[in-house]
């Protein structure tokens, strides 16, 4: 590297340099995901612990690892949801493996080890990110440190381990990977779906250097800002001649930065064992069987063939499992099909299914992202009911799109029924043809030199006469009618 000192000898232009140079980051993520099962892995104990206050209702002796206690044989709907999930990443599935014992010493773990499978799938990949491996594994309890408390009613409950090579570059990538893994597990439906039950441990090194493991990263937020204060302090050490350490830290969400756990375990530090009590499994016969889900590529296709919709706003839908849902919930719901008032039944669901999908991809998502938010975050009160109610006023043009807008707008935080607002707030669209005259004649008048523009072939003047006439109907006029009007006066 060329370091160049300053005029003054001062070294700093050199480490401004420095600061500007790409590193090549390498981040690799390890994510937990919570399966759903009536049952958990090695016991029959209930697995809704996410639902229950008390602690230590959904336990027995297995579970909470009393001496010489047998498991049951393994959950066998967990095991065939793990075997999906690692075909749907594209793996190769294992023909036999064992279950391990992973010993660590901690107070959410009572046995002293955690049951792990040896790989279910190996080398798979979801776009341009290797899988190393798929496990099935048991969940721990949940130790509250400040309390000193611990609940077991997790612990045993059903986990899948996914393993990405160290393939992403940059805090970006890794979200979205992330993004896009979480929406296609949620496309087996066999996932617990409640919110900040993901967990993931992130692995980054710089330049090559060593790997430094952050632990329990909770949210994709939090994963992106983490990594970033990660791969500031390795740049900062590299930039110092210093090196980063091969060790396993935390991430502080309310301070925002990374701190230290513990050196990383090596594999001989979990001295990992096979469950003498646990038979091997064979693969083979499950995976032969799995039915995979519909994946969203295949449901964008089958979204653009049974609805017409646009490619990119099939696109946006399917990688949005909840927003793919609610659109066809929408288009298919009773409501809106008994209140098709024109045409014949065929078109009217092709032009709901337009007016659903592009307010969706466009006016939703932009309020969303506005609040910097998520569909499912509880801040959102919209839901299924009041999009189709506002969507069927826009159908039957009962309200413009101005106002549909404003109303949107109004019911994301409020969760009320844009009809009731309409009638409320006297929002229908005003296509009366003589009061639109009346309007209409009004604004040509104030705004001679506008209608002379016009005339002299300003064609831009039409909008400006069209804007002028939307304000003083609030937003309300129907934008054809006034146009039809407006051609015939301006002499067209
Ligand atoms: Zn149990």
């Amino acid at each position: 590297m060329n370091q160049t000192l300053s005029p003054s000898g001062n070294i700093e232009t050199g480490t401004k340099k420095e600061e500007g140079k790409i590193y090549d980051v390498k981040i690799g993520l390890e994510i937990h995901i919570p399966i759903k099962t009536k049952e958990k892995l090695f016991c029959d104990c209930p697995t809704n612990y996410y639902e229950i206050s008390e602690p230590n209702v959904n336990i027995c002796p297995v579970c909470t690892g009393m001496p010489g206690i047998k498991p049951y044989p393994i959950n066998s709907e967990g095991l065939k949801s793990v075997v999906m999930l690692a075909k749907l990443l594209n793996c190769k599935i294992n023909e036999k493996i064992f279950v391990k014992r992973k010993h660590y010493n901690y107070p959410d773990l009572p046995s002293g080890y955690q049951r792990t499978s040896e790989p279910i799938g190996v080398d798979g990949n979801l776009n341009n990110v290797g899988i190393w491996e798929v496990h099935i594994e048991e969940d721990p309890g949940k130790y509250d440190l400040n309390y000193r408390r611990v609940d077991y009613s997790r612990s045993g409950t059903v986990l899948a381990e996914i393993v990405s090579a160290p393939d992403m570059h940059s805090p970006e990538e890794a979200r979205n990977f992330l993004k896009e893994l979480i929406n296609l597990v949620k496309y087996t439906n066999r996932t617990v779906d409640v919110g900040g039950v993901m967990r993931a441990d992130v692995n980054v090194s710089i330049e090559g250097g060593a790997r430094v493991e952050i632990k329990n990263v909770n949210s994709q937020k939090g994963m992106v800002k983490a990594l970033k204060y990660e791969i500031l302090r390795q740049k900062n050490l590299k930039s110092v001649g210093s090196e980063a350490k091969m060790e396993t830290r935390g991430y502080d969400e309310n301070q925002m930065l990374t701190v230290p756990l513990r050196t990383k375990e090596t594999a001989d530090d979990y001295r990992y064992l096979p469950d003498p009590d646990i038979p091997p499994i064979y693969l083979k016969e499950i995976s032969e069987k799995i039915v995979l889900p519909e994946t969203p590529q295949s449901r964008k296709k089958r979204l653009i063939s049974k609805y017409s919709i646009r490619d990119d706003y099939a696109d946006i839908l399917v990688r949005n499992k909840e927003l793919a849902d609610i659109f066809e919930e929408i288009v298919s719901h009773d409501k809106f099909i008994a209140s098709l008032s024109f045409g014949d039944f065929k078109n009217s669901v092709f032009k709901m299914a337009e007016i659903s999908s592009s307010w969706i991809c466009r006016e939703v998502l932009r309020q969303l992202n506005y609040r910097d938010i998520e569909w499912n975050d509880e801040k959102n009160k919209l839901n299924k009911k009041i999009l189709a109610d506002l969507f069927v006023l826009l159908l039957d043009n009962q309200i413009t799109e101005n106002t549909g807008k404003k109303i949107l707008e109004m019911v994301i935080d409020s969760g009320e029924l844009p009809s009731d607002i309409v009638e409320k707030e006297n929002l229908m669209t005003e296509s009366n043809d003589d009061v639109l005259k009346n309007i209409i004649n009004d604004v040509l008048a104030k705004n001679q030199k506008a209608v002379d523009d016009y005339k002299n072939g300003n064609k831009s003047s039409l909008n400006f006469l069209v804007g002028q006439i939307m304000r003083n109907t609030k937003g309300k006029a129907d934008n054809k009618k006034v146009r039809e009007i407006l051609d015939r006066k301006l002499g067209n």
